[in-house]
């Protein structure tokens, strides 16, 4: 059975080619895959013998919501999606993994997985708790956001890739889902609509300025000492924070776009004055932006948030110093931010590939 959702007109006109039909037919496919349909027989425009020998061989895949938490407040929604096709014969449930659709003044916005668990092992992240299961394919990144409509009834607009996972560890099948939704035919996003956020594979950071130079990209900082960040983040021994900040004023440098920093204020770990100073000389003159955000915490982890009070003190010193900087507002508060929360919550005894830790 060939999987459909995640291949490139190109990829669906050769799948027609092969099944003996016209390449056209692989572009009307296209097009209604893009459009989030479901079945084959919604595809009104394909002859119905076609759409018949599509059930023989093909499926649309993608994934599905099984669960759907609202915070009434201010309209967040998040998801738990299900890897199509459910439960194997053996009764294995199927993988699942989470988004967090969002509503800004500009438009919506989703949360989008890349991974099913994660390897980075950072030490105050649920995601990192269960280990590392498996990579999300591009069709499984492009359905989140087809699924994520059908079940808000509302348009995505804007992605973030900052679900589980990190994109850099699985960069061909991220590459393609970007590619997917800015094709003209498709969703026709623009580059600009969609943000990267790594937490700093260096020589995937210097590949993506090179292939994505539109693209957003936010680097997870969270301190800037190389003893203090490897310690809450395995990743930095070996990408050292000196060399991370390099690639990122490179990154600046050749795209002429700023790079995010994204710095979760953990209580009494890094948000003291010395950090916050540490931060300005290392920071100040880059051609970036730095978003502030209490940790949410994660029972398990040991850690707390700073206060919001606090985070506000600190973006106002880097303001004053010259550094661009906000407290990100708190989406979804009612309904447990932290990434990975609402998977573990759900989670049985998966069966799990690698322990965190992966570097
Ligand atoms: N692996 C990528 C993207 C996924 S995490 C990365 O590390 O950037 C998205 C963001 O959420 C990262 O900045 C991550 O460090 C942060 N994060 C993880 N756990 C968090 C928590 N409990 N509270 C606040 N932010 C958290």
């Amino acid at each position: 059975m060939k999987i459909l959702l995640g291949m490139t007109i190109e990829e669906l006109k050769q799948f027609a080619a092969e099944i003996g039909e016209k390449p056209f037919r692989g572009k009307q496919i296209f097009v209604w895959l893009s459009r989030g349909a479901v079945s084959f027989d919604e595809m009104t425009d394909l002859p119905k013998s076609l759409r018949e020998k599509l059930k023989e061989c093909a499926q649309i895949g993608g994934c599905r919501a099984v669960q759907v938490q609202e915070d009434t407040s201010d309209g967040t929604r998040k998801i738990l999606f299900e890897a199509a096709g459910g439960a194997d014969e053996a009764g294995v449930p199927a993988d699942t993994f989470e988004g967090v659709f969002m509503k800004y003044s500009y438009g919506n916005s989703l949360c989008v997985s890349s991974q099913v668990g994660c390897r980075m092992g950072c030490r105050f992240c649920a995601s990192a708790l269960g280990g590392f299961v498996r990579n999300l394919t591009a069709g499984e990144m492009l359905g989140q956001v087809l699924e994520a409509e059908r079940v808000t009834g509302e348009k995505v607009g804007h992605i973030v890739i900052m679900g589980m996972g990190e994109p850099f560890d699985n960069y061909e099948n991220v590459a393609q889902f970007l590619r997917l939704l800015h094709d003209e035919n498709g969703r026709n996003m623009s580059w600009r609509n969609m943000t990267v956020s790594t937490s700093g594979i260096i020589p995937k950071i210097r590949q993506f300025a090179e292939d994505f130079p539109q693209v957003n990209l936010a680097i997870s900082l969270h301190r800037l000492t190389d003893e203090g960040r490897s310690s809450i983040m395995p990743v930095n021994r070996k990408y050292p924070v000196g060399q991370l900040l390099e690639a990122a004023r490179d990154y600046a440098e050749r795209t002429h776009r700023r790079v995010t920093f994204e710095y979760a204020l953990i209580e009494g770990e890094n948000d003291k004055d010395e950090d916050v100073q540490l931060m300005i000389r290392r920071l100040g003159g880059m051609l970036c932006h730095v978003n502030l955000i209490p940790l949410n915490k994660v029972e398990e982890t040991g850690y707390s948030g700073s206060s919001r009070k606090r985070a506000r003190e600190i973006a106002e010193t880097l303001e004053k110093s010259g550094i661009p900087a906000t407290v990100r507002r708190q989406l979804g508060s009612e309904i447990d931010g932290a990434c990975g929360q609402l998977r573990r919550r759900q989670q049985t005894n998966r069966p799990c590939l690698k322990n965190a830790d992966g570097l």
